[in-house]
Parts: structure tokens; sequence; C-alpha cells
């Protein structure tokens, strides 16, 4: 009886190892198809200078339209493309995209702040971001004060020279770097001192339980106040209600980021979006 209950768990899970491999291959080959045949979308989510009202920079966020799946969520296919080692291509084709993007808001006169865009860890460990920026800057003639790199703090775990030698390169050009997901990580606050960065982007998971949850506003109070001192820029992901905006605002947090002020918007969306707000204001 052992035996066959053996075999039997062994088919299946020689069954749903097939479907797992079968999966990856198929994910394998749809993603190489997105990516060739324009299946991935980039998204702009505006931030908002809470001292001017005014935006203050976007950041791209990738969106994946299978033509049979649907829309792929970042969360669920950015772990994949890492798995199926296709994250440093995704990653070029996001730089690429941007630099497109900021040759058209440049002809178009938008003057909104930096783009940023999200890297992997994996990719700022290979050492060739800093010269992939430096191609896609010349290619559209674009100077590298108008682009910001939103990295996490995993970035730095495997090879801590090697990231500081493409964040310096990254600096010398001129493109601002952000700490993503701040608080969330190892959170080794030598990082902020040894390594050339600009901002910290306080994780959405703190600023979602103001103002319930006893101790969370004190951390943002806390990063806000290290950031200051440290002469870091400061934003709040994940901004949704106007309690946390106020608490924010109150706080001297310059920048937020979220739902409140912005949703993440297709092109069209945001070129409307940005009109909108610089109107010019009528006067009586
Ligand atoms: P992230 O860079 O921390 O981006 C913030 C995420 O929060 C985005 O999710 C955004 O849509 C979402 N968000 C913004 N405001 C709010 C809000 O008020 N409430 C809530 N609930 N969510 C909000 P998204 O676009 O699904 O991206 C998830 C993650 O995937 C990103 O986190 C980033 O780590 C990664 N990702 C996105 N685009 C790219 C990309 O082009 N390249 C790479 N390497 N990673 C990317
Ligand atoms: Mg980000
Ligand atoms: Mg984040
Ligand atoms: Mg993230």
């Amino acid at each position: 009886r052992s035996k066959a209950v053996g075999r039997n768990s062994f088919q299946l899970f020689k069954s749903s190892m097939n479907a797992r491999s079968l999966e990856r291959l198929a994910m394998n080959s749809r993603f190489q198809h997105a990516l060739e045949n324009d299946e991935f979308e980039l998204y702009f989510q505006p931030k908002q200078c809470l001292k001017t009202s005014k935006i203050k920079g976007v950041e791209a966020l990738l969106r994946w339209h299978d033509p049979a799946l649907g829309v792929i969520s970042p969360a669920q296919f950015i772990p994949l493309a890492e798995e199926l080692g296709l994250i440093v291509k995704l990653d070029l084709w996001v730089l690429n995209n941007a630099g497109a993007q900021l040759a058209l808001w440049q002809k178009l006169g938008i003057t909104a702040g930096r783009l940023a865009i999200n890297i992997s860890a994996f990719h700022l460990s290979q050492g060739k971001l800093s010269n992939s920026v430096e191609q896609m800057l010349q290619r559209y003639n674009l100077s590298g004060h108008c682009l910001e790199i939103e990295l996490t703090e995993s970035s730095f775990i495997s090879s801590f020279s090697q990231a500081k030698k493409e964040l310096q390169q990254l600096k010398e050009m001129g493109v601002n770097i952000a700490l993503d997901d701040f608080g969330t990580g190892y959170s080794a606050l030598s990082y902020l001192t040894k390594l050339p960065i600009d901002t910290l982007k306080i994780d959405a998971s703190f600023i979602a339980k103001i103002p319930d949850e006893y101790g969370n506003s004190e951390v943002v109070a806390a990063i806000v106040a290290m950031a200051n001192s440290l002469n870091l820029q400061v934003i709040a992901e994940g901004v949704e209600k106007p309690e946390q905006y106020n608490y924010l605002l109150a706080l001297g947090c310059e920048v937020i980021q979220g739902y409140y002020y912005s949703r993440p918007l297709t092109q069209r969306q945001w070129l409307a979006f940005y009109q909108l707000k610089n109107q010019p204001t009528v006067t009586s």
C-alpha cells in the first residue's frame, strides 16, 4: 500500500513539475515576444511638492498587456523576469523608452522635474548600468539632470564597491539617485553616508498605517527628520488619504506620491494632467 501511495505522489510531483517547467517555458517565450511586440507600456505617476503644490517629478511604472492574459502587474512579472534572466533586458527597454519620453517632453516644453525609473538590484550589480545610461542620454541628446534612478537597498548587498562606483558615475552625469521602499530593507543606515544618495522614498507600508496604528507616524517623523539633517530629499510613497497628506505637510515632508495626488497615468492622461495643472490661473 505504501508503495502505491509513493508511486502516486511521485507521479503527482512529476506532473506538477512538468506543469511548472512548461509554464516557465511558455512565460519565457511570451516575455521575449512581449519585448519585441510592444506589449509593454510605461505609465507615469506624478509626485507633488507640498511647498509649492506643483509637480515635482514623475515616476515611470511598467505595465504588461498580454493579448491573452490581459494586464499583468509588475509585482508578478518583475520576479519572473529576474528568474528567467531577462531583467536587464527589461530595464534597458524601460531606460530607452524613458529617454524617448523625455525627448518628447522637451519638445513639448514640459518642465515637470525629473523622470524616475526603477532599476533592479541585479542590474546594478552587473556594473554596466552607468554605461547604458550614458549611451541613452547621448542617443536622445539629454542631460542626466532630467533623470532619476530608483534603487532598493538590496542593490548594495552583493557588491558594495561595485554599486558605489556605478552610483558615482551616474552622479557625474547629473543623474539623481533615490532609495526606494526605504525602511523595509536591511536599512543599514551607513549606506546613506557612504553612497551618493539624493532621495529617500519612505515605503508606502508606513504611510498606509497613518493615522491609525500607534508608532507609525513617529517612524515617519523620524525618517523625515533624519533625511532633513542629512540633507537628503524625502518622498512619502502611497499617500491616499487627506489625513496622511495633512500629517506629512505638518511634518515638513517635502514631496508626496500616491493616489491622493494622482494614480499612475497613461502617456495621454499624463500630458492632460500636466496641462491642467499648468493652466494659467484666472484672476479677477
Ligand atoms: P515602487 O517603485 O515602489 O512603485 C510604487 C508602487 O505603488 C507602484 O506599483 C504604484 O502603482 C503603486 N502606488 C502608487 N501610489 C499608490 C497608492 O497611493 N496606493 C497604493 N496602494 N499603491 C500605490 P506598481 O506599478 O504595481 O509597481 C510595483 C513595483 O514593481 C514597483 O514598486 C517597482 O519596484 C517595480 N517596478 C515597476 N516598474 C518597474 C520597472 O520599470 N522596472 C523595474 N525594475 N521595476 C519596476
Ligand atoms: Mg519606485
Ligand atoms: Mg516604493
Ligand atoms: Mg518596490
